[in-house]
């Protein structure tokens, strides 16, 4: 078996993973900047929360993998310096409010109706200071870390290491997700019933 010793994967799980609050509302996302820096309010506990390995979901500095959740995009307000926010690539599918200032992703909004996640933004709860957020469940994308750089002879130590974590490693999303998303596209095509 591949030795997991000293990989790391993220700074919120490397530690060991800390359980969510189920009656947990939701908090304050602040951006690292020291001064004027973008807060956003997300009013209610996120879902689906995991790691992701691809290339663009922000990370932490050092950090191989992003920590990342959706949420209601009902829930997310944008409450001090949202001047500051811009969206860093128009054309994806998920449109990442950065800020210009210390190059955070805030929040990622999916506009197009027809996506099978239309409604749930994207956060990384990590920026808020607030304990009681959903736990991590499973690491998606973890092959795509190696178009970050990552050299393909760590693949199985870190795949142990996620594993050892509780956070099964993926190459898509999660199978629940995976199906979410075939269920839509098979309604939309009449495949199966809407
Ligand atoms: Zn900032
Ligand atoms: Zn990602």
């Amino acid at each position: 078996m591949a030795s997991t010793d000293g990989v790391k994967i993220h700074p919120a799980v490397d530690n060991g993973i800390k359980q969510g609050n189920p009656s947990f509302s939701g908090g304050m996302l602040t951006c690292k900047c020291t001064t004027n820096p973008v807060k956003v309010r997300v009013g209610a506990q996120t879902a689906h929360n995991h790691v992701c390995g691809c290339t663009k979901c922000w990370k932490p500095e050092g950090a191989i993998f992003s920590q990342v959740a959706v949420v209601s995009r009902d829930a997310i307000e944008v409450v001090e310096n949202g001047d500051k926010l811009q969206i860093v690539n128009k054309d994806a599918p998920i449109q990442r409010y950065a800020c210009t200032g210390c190059g955070v992703h805030m929040y990622g909004r999916i506009e197009n109706k027809d996506h099978p996640f239309y409604g749930l933004d994207f956060v990384h709860t990590e920026l808020s200071k607030e304990d009681g957020w959903a736990a991590p469940e499973f690491a998606a994308f973890v092959s795509s870390i190696i178009e970050s750089g990552v050299d393909p002879s760590r693949m199985d130590g870190i795949r142990a290491r996620l594993r050892e974590l509780g956070l099964e490693p993926y190459d898509a999303l999660s199978p629940p997700l995976m199906d979410a998303i075939a269920t839509h596209v098979a309604k939309r095509s009449g495949k199966l019933a809407a």
